[in-house]
This record gives structure tokens, sequence and C-alpha cells, in this order.
């Protein structure tokens, strides 16, 4: 699976365009070819006669090319859509601010202009809802969000040289707006121009609310002019795999280098704008009845290192690990219906399923394959439910059953179902589509694939997968339906799980 991306950046252009497309059209044929070209600061100069032959189509850009909004009124004239869009072929102006996320899914995130002050036009400036929004675009539908993979803005963020030893010796013109973007967006890659200056900071470790352990390194990356004459640095290439589809372990490692985070803790704060009123305010709300902003603020601070399932938790038990993917992996469940009644869960912390990345749903699909032929050794089929209700870490379980039992699945299910009043809907689409993120929900899977779906509304059977699969029409073994009456000493459970982990160890994925 190679999932690397070629992108190449491009410092302020002002106007030679016939260089720089001649360079990366060199670049491309020589080491290419490449996906994307980002410019970031002055696309335009004074003079913008070259970009014509590329208008008329006589020229190609060889690349894909974004480029960034205007900074200042000289550059505002040559943006006819604000909003942004096509200038010629493969050349397009992204627009004020947003998030591009390429069919590889890699995520680019962009914030056009310089921060707002009493001399830059509207049109070519951002404010604090500007960030805001950006923000929330990057985390929406993302529980579980990392960061994306790289922030484009023609100004610096204000402080960036901070902790930093081999920090330029000039001042630049820094925006504390960008500052709190990149602390709560997280860029794998942070890029700039404006100020004609090569400077590649050392990566920096961001920081979160909460000490998940999952915070990923930065990397700074300001860029000089296109073609200047002290010849710094104005192009640079960058080999990238998508943030969702790189290992934990990629993202956690640490350079020799790496610094803490140069901006202040303050900028982990909900409000762009420090002021410390506000601050105030929501620890006053805190402390006051507000429970709803309480529970909130509990959730936020979940603690990884206790979680029972995160496979990097100490109390996990990781004595009942049957096999260890990339991002997936297999476990006995504790007190389980039969034997081999496996858990798949995703390594590090995620809600659901519906919420995994799909390289995670991939290797857990994987996984489900691998349990299908260790079953079919002895005329099984397994059965796959996940209840995502009163459950902090998403887990799908897998309950062998004898080949003869699966027709009657579908049909106890609803009957035991109706008990509780209960509608279960075969659920043809995606997850996604019926379960958006945070709803609870029970999904079963049976052998020939069908899947019934209920969105639970208020409250749900703690037990009813188990109950369904230990009634007499399917496995028939009610003293097995809660799992505390199913527990095994500490011993016995290892010696379980060294024995099912011989046996399932011809049908391991492989990855
Ligand atoms: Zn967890």
């Amino acid at each position: 699976m190679t999932e690397k991306q070629r992108v190449l950046l491009c410092g302020d252009v002002e106007g030679r365009f016939k260089l720089l497309f001649n360079k990366v059209d060199a670049i491309n044929k020589k080491s290419g070819p490449f996906d994307f070209l980002f410019c970031v600061g002055n696309f335009f100069g004074k003079n913008n006669a070259d970009l014509e032959p590329f208008k008329a189509g006589t020229k190609t850009i060889s690349v894909p090319t974004y480029i960034m909004g205007p900074n200042d009124d000289e550059g505002l004239v040559h943006y006819t859509d604000p909003t942004g869009g096509e200038i010629c072929t493969n050349l397009t102006y992204l627009g004020k601010h947003g998030l591009y996320t390429a069919s590889s899914g890699l995520k680019i995130a962009y914030l056009s202009g310089v921060e707002k002050g009493k001399d830059v036009a509207k049109e070519c400036s951002f404010d604090h809802k500007d960030v805001t929004a950006l923000r929330n675009s990057c985390l929406k539908g993302c529980p579980s969000f990392r960061g994306v993979d790289v922030l484009l803005t023609s100004q610096w963020p204000e402080g960036i040289s901070n902790l930093d030893e081999q920090k330029p010796d000039f001042e630049y013109q820094g925006s504390r707006l960008i500052s709190w973007l990149a602390t709560h967006i997280k860029p794998r890659y942070h890029v700039s121009g404006l100020e004609n200056v090569h400077y590649e900071r050392s990566p920096y470790r961001n920081q979160h609310e909460s000490q998940d352990g999952i915070n990923i390194a930065t990397r700074f990356i300001a860029l000089a002019k296109v073609a200047n004459p002290e010849k710094k640095k104005w192009l640079y290439a960058l080999n990238l795999t998508p943030l969702d589809k790189t290992k934990i372990t990629e993202l956690m490692m640490k350079t020799t280098d790496e610094t803490p985070s140069p901006y202040p803790q303050s900028m982990l704060q909900n409000n762009p704008n420090k002021k410390t009123e506000e601050q105030n305010q929501y620890f006053y709300d805190m402390e006051s009845k507000n429970d709803k902003k309480k529970i909130k603020r509990a959730k936020m601070e979940f603690d990884q290192s206790k979680c029972w399932f995160c496979l990097s938790s100490q109390d996990c038990a990781k004595h009942l690990v049957i096999s260890a993917g990339k991002d997936i992996y297999l476990a006995l469940a504790k007190g389980g219906i039969v034997d081999d009644h496996f858990l798949i869960l995703p390594v590090t912390h995620y809600q659901s399923i519906s919420i995994l990345p799909d390289n995670v749903k991939e290797e857990l699909r994987l996984y489900k394959e691998a349990i299908k032929l260790y079953c079919a050794l002895n005329d099984r089929v397994p059965v796959f439910f996940e209840r995502n209700f009163k459950t902090s870490h998403c887990q799908l379980q897998a309950v062998p059953i004898h080949k003869n039992q699966a027709p009657a699945l579908k049909e106890t299910f609803q009957e035991i179902a109706g008990v509780y009043h209960i509608t279960m809907k075969e659920l043809n689409e995606d997850l996604k589509e019926v379960a958006p993120p945070g709803a609870p929900y029970f999904l079963v899977e049976f052998p020939n694939g069908e899947q019934l779906f209920y969105k639970i509304k208020k409250d749900f059977p703690l037990q009813f997968g188990r109950e369904v699969l230990c009634s007499d029409r399917i496995l028939d073994v009610p003293d097995r339906f809660d799992w505390k009456d199913c527990q095994l000493s500490r011993e016995k459970e290892y010696m379980l799980a060294e024995n099912i982990k011989a046996k399932f160890r011809p049908f391991d994925v492989k990855l």
C-alpha cells in the first residue's frame, strides 16, 4: 500500500511564472511526477505578462498548482473571483480559507492574506472569525482528530522561532491568530512566505488539552521569493503519507532536535482573542451549575493511559492479546461466551467503528477475514457485533458458532429485539451514513454478510448481543449470559490465550 503523495512547496512568485514553471517542469521530469505545487505569499507581481501563454494555452503547467489569496491592495486586482477557482488549466486559487482534502486523504488547510490591521483591506486580511471557522472545519466530524498534513499561511505565525537555537536573526511580521490556528489544527508541515527568508525550524511537539500521548510534531518551513538573487531556497519537495494513513509509532517518533511548542499554553483556549476576562468567565461557568459544560469538559479529559482497551495503557489486559497488527489488535473477551470469543479493537483510542479512518477499517476487515478462515477449520462461522453505547473504546465482538446455527440468527436477533420493543433494520448503506460521530448504536453482522442496525435512542439492554447468542435457538448456553459469571482466573486466562494464539497463528493477518 503506497499512499505517498509528492508535494512541491514554493515561496512568493511575484510574477516570475516562466521561471517557476520551467523549474517545476524540470524537477517534475527528473524526480516526479508530483501531485501538487502549493505557492504561499504573493503569487502575482508588478509584471504578470509571463502568465499569458499559460492562460492562452500555448504553454502548459505540468503540476497541478494551487495559490493563496492577495496580501495587499496591489495583489487584490489580480483576483477576479474572491471565493477561489481556476485561473487557467492546472492553476487554481484556493480561496480565502478552507480545508482541501485530496483523493489520497491528504489534508491541506489554507488561510490567505495577513492578520487584520488598520492598513489592510478586508479582502486581503483575516480575523478571529476566519481562523475559528477554519479550525472548526478541520475538527468537524473527527472526534479523534490528530492534525492536518499541511497548513499554508502566507504570513508567518507569531513566536514561531521561540525555543529554537537556530532561529533567524531578524524581525518578522508574525500573526498571533495563525499561532492560535496552528496550535489547534496541528499541521505536520506549516509553510509560510512573505519575508523572503528561508527558514526551517526544528520540529516542535504540539500541545494538547489532555495527555493522551498522540500529539504530532510540526515542521515549520518558510520559503524565500522565486529566483531571488541571494539564491535562498524558494522551492521545497515533500514526500508525504497522509496523516490518517501513517503509523502512530511513526508520528510519535522524535528527532534529536525536537523542541516543545514555541507557542504559549494560552493558545489552547477556545477563543482566539486572548482576553483573560473571557477565560475567567469560562472557569466561572464550569464551577456554576452549568452541568452540560462540565460533562463536556470531563469527556475531553478522558485519560487514555487508563483505558482498558488502549494497547498502550497500563490497565490493558495484554495477556489476552492474540495478535497485534499496525492499527488493529485481536484479543480474547474476558469471560467469553465460548473459549475463542474474540474482540477486534483499534490500537489507539477510537469510540466506535463508525468513525474509524479508512485504513484502520481496512485492517479491521482483514482481521474479520482471518477469523472467518480460523472458524472454517471446524465448520464454524463468526457472528460480529458492536455495541457503541456505554463503551468508551471501540470493540467489535466476534463469536464463532456452528455453521448450522447460522440460518436462525437473523430471526432470533429480531425476535429478542422485539421483546425490548426494538426494531432493528437491515443495513445496506455505509455505517457512516446512519451513525453520525458520537451517535450510539448496535450493529450485528451475520456470516452471510447481512447486517442489522439499531440507532440507540435512550436505553439499550447492555447484554443484548450475548443474550441472543446464548439463547436456545443458537448456542444454547444460558448460563454464559453474563460475562462476570464466566470470568477465569488470570492464570487460566493466560493459558487459554496461549492456546488460542497457537491455533490462530496460521490465519494471522500479515501486513
Ligand atoms: Zn482506549
